[in-house]
């Protein structure tokens, strides 16, 4: 069946502007970790992925690592860039990440410049494009310089390989240090990706955005679902069939604990009280902040990403209300 975005996808959402760059994101993008890649059916990856941009959601998050298997879900957008989505290669930024361990070879890790070039060579590969819209250093690596990293960085824009650059997961020095570097070498530090919601305010305590707005990068607040806690669908104690809780490494059952349900089900009554759901509510959270320039999420569903980009058809957090989220969110 070919596919035909829909007319009116640039009607729904809202674009903000990545830090003190040129780039327009997606208020929502969409992150390709978990249930992407070869080992689950690509009929339902590609309704999600197809059906996101259907919604104006024109920013795919990817890793070298995402999958199961690593680099699957760079195997499976490929295909998607090579059939249904090959008209619309101008219209999307696609990101890759390397640094993060792939293989226990030493060329597949860490911020060398070996690491970072040969990844992205890779996923290029992999993804059946030219370039990247924004590729990214995933994770800080304290062993290698930093000139080293930003280096490698800046050589991956200059072959044409990546528009723009960004880094994840970096501290709020070492962020500042990337910025300061990739300031002097001609090629702005466009994006932070950082892990950012109602059950994680380091961004807000390490100082992270109030950098973010002096040296000009956006930020790309990922998670800000907490991976589904900041949901309606724990609540009641139970594990859904198929939810990340059942089957991932990266959210296990115990996090379910009283704690976390006695407060997830305040603000969830927050969030009823506003006539939506706890995972809107999470979402208006993390863009109430103008330094956040998108929320990246994860679905399992295009019903999912229905429910959650109405998020945005909802009046702003009031002060009290954001009081009272302090009151039940906060560790
Ligand atoms: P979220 O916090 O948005 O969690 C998304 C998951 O929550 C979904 O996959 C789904 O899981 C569940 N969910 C979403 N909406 C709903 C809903 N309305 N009702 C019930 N359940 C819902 O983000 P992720 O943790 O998935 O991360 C998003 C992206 O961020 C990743 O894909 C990746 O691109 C990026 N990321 C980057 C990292 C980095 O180090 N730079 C690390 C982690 C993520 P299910 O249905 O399976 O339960």
């Amino acid at each position: 069946t070919s596919y035909h975005a829909a007319g009116d996808r640039y009607e729904r959402l809202e674009y903000r502007r990545a830090g003190r760059s040129g780039l327009e994101l997606p208020a929502v993008s969409l992150g390709l970790w978990q249930k992407f890649g070869t080992d689950y059916p690509f009929a339902t990856q590609r309704e999600i992925v197809l059906h996101a941009f259907d919604l104006g959601v024109t920013h795919l998050d990817n890793a070298n690592r995402y999958g199961p298997p690593f680099r699957g879900a760079e195997k499976f957008l490929g295909q998607l860039l090579r059939t249904d989505l090959a008209p619309y290669r101008d219209e999307l930024v696609i990101t890759t990440k390397a640094g993060n361990p792939i293989s226990p070879s030493p060329y597949a890790k860490g911020g060398s410049r070996k690491s970072l070039l040969s990844s992205l060579d890779h996923s290029l590969r992999d993804l059946g494009t030219d370039y990247v819209d924004i590729f990214y250093h995933h994770r800080p690596d304290a062993t290698t310089p930093l000139e080293e990293t930003v280096g490698a960085l800046v050589s991956a824009v200059q072959q044409g390989k990546a528009l723009y650059v960004g880094v994840s997961n970096y501290p709020t020095d070492q962020a500042h240090d990337a910025a300061e570097l990739l300031r002097q070498a001609g090629v702005p530090l466009l994006v932070h990706q950082p892990r950012y919601s109602i059950f994680d305010r380091t961004p807000e305590r390490s100082g992270l955005l109030d950098q973010a707005a002096a040296d000009g990068f956006g930020l790309v607040a990922y998670s800000p679902l907490a991976q589904g806690l900041l949901t309606d669908k724990y609540l009641d104690g139970t594990i859904p069939e198929g939810a990340r809780a059942a089957n991932s490494t990266f959210l296990s059952p115990e996090q379910l604990d009283g704690v976390y349900r006695e407060r997830a089900t305040a603000l969830s009554k927050i969030a009823h009280g506003r006539g939506q759901s706890l995972a809107q509510l999470a979402l208006q959270w993390v863009l109430r902040r103008p330094e956040v320039t998108t929320a990246l999420i994860g679905a399992s569903s295009t019903d999912q990403l229905d429910h959650n980009l109405a998020a945005l058809d909802f009046p702003p957090l009031t002060d009290a209300e954001l009081a009272l989220i302090d009151e039940h969110g906060v560790h």
